[in-house]
């Protein structure tokens, strides 16, 4: 990827990203099928058979608005699809970034950063990312008069179900009035001062999210994480809410549940089977909606999951933008399922 201006004028951007081949793929000499030629082109060679790898490579090719190879650090990636946004939200809009892609693409080491622990670690995913620039527009003399409050919360829906990250994993309703204001009851939003502040809530969450998880029971790759940064005008006071200050801009980040979970839906356990069958719907749901914001008048069917219900006030409104980061593992292994992240990834920007 050549170095040059994001493209700010898009309500949409979709970026794919392949992530570097691991040490345990190494080891067992797994093929790199993903080559990247140009910035926004990507070639998946899809092994027609398994017998004969080389004589039967069947080249598919896509394009999207960026596609990063494994050279690519988050700062780059975030530069191109996040950054853009964060004007959005000072511009009183809604913006939302998603990770989307099988379980050990990268999506969480994207968003998050690689947490070990430690809250430093969470500072080089786009989550932080985020925040530094909020904290940075806060202080900008355009929108320093506004008087905004940063604040974050932060989410986990799973089997359809919403879990407070930053209150234990409390589980918590969803209501919707009758002017189809979704709102998410008793959902912690803690008021942050600057990046370290946020930093912390972010390594609260991570933890929190993957407490008691082991490899066999990866409950993370069957859940979406939603991680918001929300501001709000610190003179207005919301007309029926109590007290609360009226919301100015929210910034959404979601790292997704794993896109293959959608297949266990022929899992012999029922549990297994029922979270594929929300996952695939919400995922569904998802690519409807956010290619809604792209034509006037469209459909949104935001109530078909949960995921969809809680941000349906970032697919709405002419200030509304989106990126989705598609998360590639080079494997041939993988092939299956970069074809399908690639096709999804295809269609959410096709019009
Ligand atoms: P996912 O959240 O999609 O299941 P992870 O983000 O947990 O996947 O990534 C799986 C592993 O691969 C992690 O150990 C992570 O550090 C590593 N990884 C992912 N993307 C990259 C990358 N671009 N460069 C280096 N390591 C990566
Ligand atoms: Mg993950």
């Amino acid at each position: 990827l050549k170095d040059g201006d994001p493209l700010e004028e898009h309500q949409i951007t979709v970026a794919v990203r392949k992530r570097p081949l691991n040490k345990k793929e190494q080891g067992k000499r797994e093929i790199d099928v993903i080559t990247i030629p140009k910035r926004n082109t990507m070639y998946v060679h899809e092994p027609r058979t398994k017998v004969d790898l080389t004589k039967f490579l069947e080249n598919q090719n896509f394009r999207f608005d960026y596609a990063f190879d494994e050279t690519c650090h988050n700062e780059l990636v975030y530069k191109y699809t996040a950054r853009p946004l964060v004007q959005t939200i000072f511009e009183g809009g809604m913006a939302t970034c998603f990770a989307y892609g099988q379980t050990g693409s990268g999506k969480t080491h994207t968003m998050g950063g690689d947490f070990q622990g430690k809250s430093q670690d969470c500072a080089k995913g786009i989550y932080a990312m985020v925040a530094k620039d909020v904290f940075v527009y806060t202080k900008n003399p355009k929108y320093r008069n506004l008087n905004l409050q940063v604040s974050a919360s932060f989410f986990e829906i799973y089997g359809g179900k919403v879990f407070d990250l930053l209150n234990s994993k409390t589980k918590l309703r969803v209501l919707e009035d009758g002017k189809n204001v979704v709102q998410v009851v008793g959902l912690q939003e803690r008021v942050c001062q600057n990046v370290d502040d946020v930093l912390r809530l972010i390594s609260l969450g991570s933890q929190v999210r993957t407490s008691g998880q082991t490899a066999a029971n990866n409950q993370s790759s069957r859940s979406h994480a939603v991680f918001q940064i929300i501001l709000r005008n610190l003179d207005r006071i919301e007309k029926q809410g109590d007290k609360a200050y009226k919301l100015h801009g929210k910034f959404s980040l979601i790292d997704l549940a794993g896109n293959e979970r959608g297949a266990d839906v022929s899992s012999a356990n029922r549990q297994t089977r029922m979270e594929g069958a929300e996952i695939n719907k919400s995922l569904l749901a998802l690519k409807e909606c956010i290619r809604a914001l792209g034509r006037r008048g469209a459909h949104l069917p935001f109530r078909a999951s949960k995921l969809t219900q809680v941000l349906r006030d970032s697919f709405i409104g002419d200030k509304s933008r989106t990126c989705m980061i598609a998360m590639i593992s080079p494997g041939m292994n993988c092939c299956e399922h970069t074809l399908n992240t690639l096709r999804y990834a295809d269609r959410v920007k096709e019009l």
